[in-house]
Formats: C-alpha cells, sequence, structure tokens
C-alpha cells in the first residue's frame, strides 16, 4: 500500500508557512514504515532538533482506481480518521531551500500515526468534518474539511490520474494551520468532532 500526501490544503497554514497558494494539489508521499497504529508512541528520531505536528483527516481507499472522475471520488473511500503528519521541519526547511526532495524530513519511522478508523457512513457530511488536535490538554489545531483548498474527493480524482488507487491505499489531506514542535512527553490528543480517536504519548 501507499500512503498519499497533500501539502498546503489550507489557506491559513499555507500563510504561516509563508508559501503562495497551490494552483494545484501539492503530492508527496509516505512509505508504510511510516505507519504507527493503534496508539503506540512516536520516539523522536535523533537526527532532527525540529520535529512537528500537523493533524490531517486521513482517507482510506476502498478499491481500485485510476483517473476517477470528482464525482464519482466519494465512491471509493469508506472510511476516515485523524491522522499527524509528523514532519522534521529542519531537514524540509533545509532540503526545501536548495530545492532538495522532502523524503528524509517526512517519511522516516512513526511519520504517519494513525487515529482509529470511523465509517464514513458515521459522518453527515465529509465536505464539514469538524477536527482538532490538543497538545498537553490545550487546542493546537481546529479547522473543517470545509476550509480546505481541494476538497477530499478532488485529491482523489487528482492524484489517480497519476497512481492507481488501490484498496488500503491512505490519503493525508493537508493539515490547517497551527502546526508546532514536538517535545518528550508531549500528549497528543486527535479529535473528529467529539470523538477521540487518536491518543498519543512523544518519547
Ligand atoms: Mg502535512
Amino acid at each position: 500500500m501507499k500512503i498519499i500526501c497533500v501539502g498546503l490544503n489550507y489557506r491559513k497554514h499555507a500563510m504561516e508557512m509563508s508559501r503562495s497558494l497551490p494552483p494545484e494539489p501539492v503530492v508527496f508521499l509516505k512509505p508504510d514504515s511510516s505507519i504507527l497504529r493503534n496508539n503506540k508512541p512516536f520516539f523522536l528520531p535523533g537526527f532532527s532538533s525540529m520535529i512537528q505536528y500537523e493533524a490531517e483527516i486521513v482517507v482510506k481507499i476502498n478499491r481500485l482506481g485510476k483517473g476517477i472522475d470528482v464525482k464519482f471520488a466519494r465512491r471509493y473511500y469508506d472510511e476516515i480518521t485523524i491522522g499527524i503528519d509528523i514532519t522534521a521541519r529542519d531537514i524540509q526547511n533545509r532540503n526545501a531551500a536548495s530545492g532538495l526532495p522532502w523524503e528524509l524530513s517526512k517519511c522516516f519511522d512513526g511519520a504517519a500515526p494513525l487515529g482509529s478508523f470511523i465509517p464514513v457512513t458515521e459522518i453527515p457530511d465529509v465536505e464539514n468534518i469538524d477536527f482538532s488536535l490538543e497538545k498537553n490538554g490545550e487546542t493546537v489545531q481546529k479547522a473543517s474539511t470545509s476550509d480546505m483548498i481541494f476538497s477530499i474527493d478532488q485529491i482523489i480524482s487528482y492524484v489517480s490520474g497519476f497512481f492507481t488507487l488501490k484498496t488500503g491505499d491512505l490519503i493525508f489531506t493537508g493539515t490547517p494551520a497551527g502546526v508546532g514542535p514536538l517535545s518528550r512527553n508531549d500528549h497528543l490528543t486527535g479529535r473528529i468532532g467529539d470523538r477521540i480517536l487518536l491518543d498519543m504519548m512523544i518519547k
């Protein structure tokens, strides 16, 4: 399986990163070895001194698809959760400044913690999902998928023009404003609506 991620998909986050709004989705991949499940702790790696959280809505692809029309994209995922696109911001900034790839900053072990998936049928409107991240009991990110520049269906359509989507593939749909640093013993709690789907420690 593959993990497809979208960057700069919320205006306020692009502003906080001092980046212009992308005319098309900004897409990158993570390997399956970056997945962390079951609220396992994330261990801070020694190669970075600036590890940051990015809370994102994640959808799970449930059938094979390529060249999917936006109007049929909803049929291609049936589960959703909140995940964290953990980023070594120092490495990302350094590589981006030199025009080098981002992989080392986004693809390390544990860089994709996943909450528990819930059926999309339990979500009244996927284009208006409230989600939030708490760090040590304080809300640090809070947004709605209605704030996305490219909707979930538009992302599925776009990326399926480049990659065949397969059952079990995951799509991280971008983070809203409020990204920030992670330190040892931080406690992260991710919610969709009022439901806690992710509850993990940084070690
Ligand atoms: Mg991200």
